[in-house]
């Protein structure tokens, strides 16, 4: 009898270019997939409906994937440490095969799960498939994980990346008995945003799944990827790939991604576009960076990497965060951008940084609201990438830039320069010139007649204020 290998998908919701997938597959063609709903992500505070909904339309095409190739995904909703454990000894399952995380929840969470099916008997074998090279791959010459990127990079591009690996052909099907001791186990529905108790009804950026995330990356690589360097910069220009949550539930495997960067390279004719591709290569690194740093340093995810920030006398007003959460600061640039991702669940780099500048140092608010406020709305909410752009904004991270404010006028006037971004997502403001718009000097009597709000602070003051504060912190600190 052939053994059976269940497969527990996590952040890799594809068949092609997966390679714990693909190397349990090569070991039996009897396999089954599994994905367990956690209680304990679903309750949490930094849920976003948005992502739930995009990874439930991944889920649901993943499923039709399996059955192509007449196998199965099972969906659990329960406790992953009992809920795989009781699905592997119901199918009788000889191992259970997953790809490994960074995230400290989730390396709790797998070594429980494994000692729970080392109780049955059952074997587990674990795969590094979600970056390039894996954390410990890449390190300094003194052997120590990097903590400054740009030594990182230069070490990271040098290195070889490994090739795709196939996806699944047909495999051996679960009889009928097997599948009804799958159901008796705890096997559901794949269930619907509303069974979960969330909402979301603004229609998704991009359509979740294997297939629309490979018709994205070929968009992306066949055109946008050769003028990125000049154009990422510009929210009012579709100049990014716009797969963040693609890559971060793994509905495209980043060797794929790779490769494309590669084809796309010998296309190139000119700097410039040699320049596209390598400032895009640029922008995966800084992913697995951000990955690698929370693996070897999982205390980032509770608080600031420099010691200067740790009691960093934050003021925390509560009015100034609502007006800032929802898009009324009277800042345009800042109330364009967190009204676009209230609305659409996603937000442009550039304003991710202008905003979150602003909550740090405009509004002197612990940068740990913002990021859990960013995890609430993005549906490329990720724990790694999201803490280290908050970190990097709030100046508390692995930067070596001490001290870094964004002026929100001078970032309209070099990104926004038309005013074309801001008048899409701050309707209120499209009749006035560009030239009021963009210079930061909206008068009173227009805000007024345009029943836009008055700036909720002053950026000058602001400044000055929080250069103060943490020059007095960081004095105390290397007391
Ligand atoms: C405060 C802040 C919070 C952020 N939160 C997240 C988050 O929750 N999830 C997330 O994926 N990215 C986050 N980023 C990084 C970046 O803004 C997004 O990855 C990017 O805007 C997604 O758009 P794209 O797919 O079109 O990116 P592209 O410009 O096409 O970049 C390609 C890919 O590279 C990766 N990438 C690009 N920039 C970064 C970066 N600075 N750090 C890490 N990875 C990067 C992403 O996977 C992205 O899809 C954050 C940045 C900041 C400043």
């Amino acid at each position: 009898m052939t053994d059976l290998i269940l497969f527990w998908h996590r952040r890799d919701l594809r068949i092609t270019d997966n390679i714990g997938l693909a190397t349990a597959f090569e070991k039996s063609r009897k396999i089954a997939g599994v994905f367990c709903l956690d209680p304990n992500i679903l309750n949490g505070a930094d849920i976003a409906p948005a992502r739930v909904k995009y990874m439930l339309g991944c889920l649901a095409e993943l499923q039709e994937n399996y059955a192509k190739i007449g196998s199965q995904l099972f969906i659990l909703f329960d406790e992953p440490t009992q809920a795989i454990a009781r699905l592997a000894t119901a199918l009788q399952a000889k191992f259970v095969y997953w790809n490994l995380d960074i995230e400290p929840y989730s390396q709790d969470r797998d070594k429980a799960v494994r000692e729970a099916l080392k109780e049955q008997g059952i074997a587990v074998e674990t795969f590094w498939d979600q970056l390039l090279h894996f954390p410990g791959e890449i390190c300094s010459n003194t052997g120590n994980p990097y903590t400054v990127y740009t030594p990182f990079w230069k070490n990271w591009i040098r290195q070889t990346k490994a090739e795709p690996v196939p996806g699944l052909e047909q495999a051996i099907s679960l009889s009928k008995e097997e599948q009804e001791r799958a159901k008796n186990a705890g096997v559901v529905a794949l269930p619907t945003l509303k069974d979960l108790g969330l909402s979301w009804d603004n229609p998704l950026m991009l359509e979740p799944g294997e297939s629309a995330a490979r018709s994205q990356l070929e968009e992306f690589s066949d055109r946008t990827i050769y003028d990125y360097d000049e154009q990422r910069n510009f929210p009012a220009i579709p100049g990014t790939s716009l797969l963040s949550a693609a890559l971060k539930f793994g509905v495209i495997g980043i060797r794929t991604v790779w490769n494309s960067t590669l084809n796309a390279a010998e296309q190139c004719r000119s700097d410039e576009t040699r320049k596209g591709v390598q400032t895009w290569q640029q922008e995966l690194a800084w992913r697995e960076f951000y990955q690698q740093a929370l693996y070897h340093f999982p205390e980032l995810a509770t608080g600031p990497y420099r010691e200067a920030w740790k009691d960093f006398p934050w003021e925390n007003n509560e009015e100034l965060f609502q007006a800032w959460c929802e898009g009324q600061t009277g800042y345009p640039i800042v109330d364009a951008a967190m009204r676009q991702m209230n609305e659409t669940g996603w937000m442009h780099n550039r304003c991710r940084m202008i905003v979150a500048s602003f909550l740090t140092k405009d509004l002197i608010i612990n940068w740990q609201w913002g990021e859990q406020y960013f995890m609430q709305k993005l549906y490329d909410g990720d724990l790694a990438a999201n803490n280290g752009g908050w970190q990097w904004s709030a100046s508390s991270g692995m930067d070596p830039k001490p001290l870094r404010i964004f002026n929100p006028a001078t970032q309209t006037q070099k990104f926004d320069p038309e005013g074309d971004y801001i008048r899409e997502w701050v309707p209120e403001l499209r009749s006035l010139e560009t030239e009021t718009l963009i210079s930061g000097k909206i008068l009173p009597l227009e805000r007024k007649s345009c029943g836009y709000p008055t700036p909720i602070v002053n950026h000058n003051e602001q400044q000055r204020r929080f250069k103060a504060l943490y020059q007095q912190q960081k004095a105390l600190t290397e007391m």
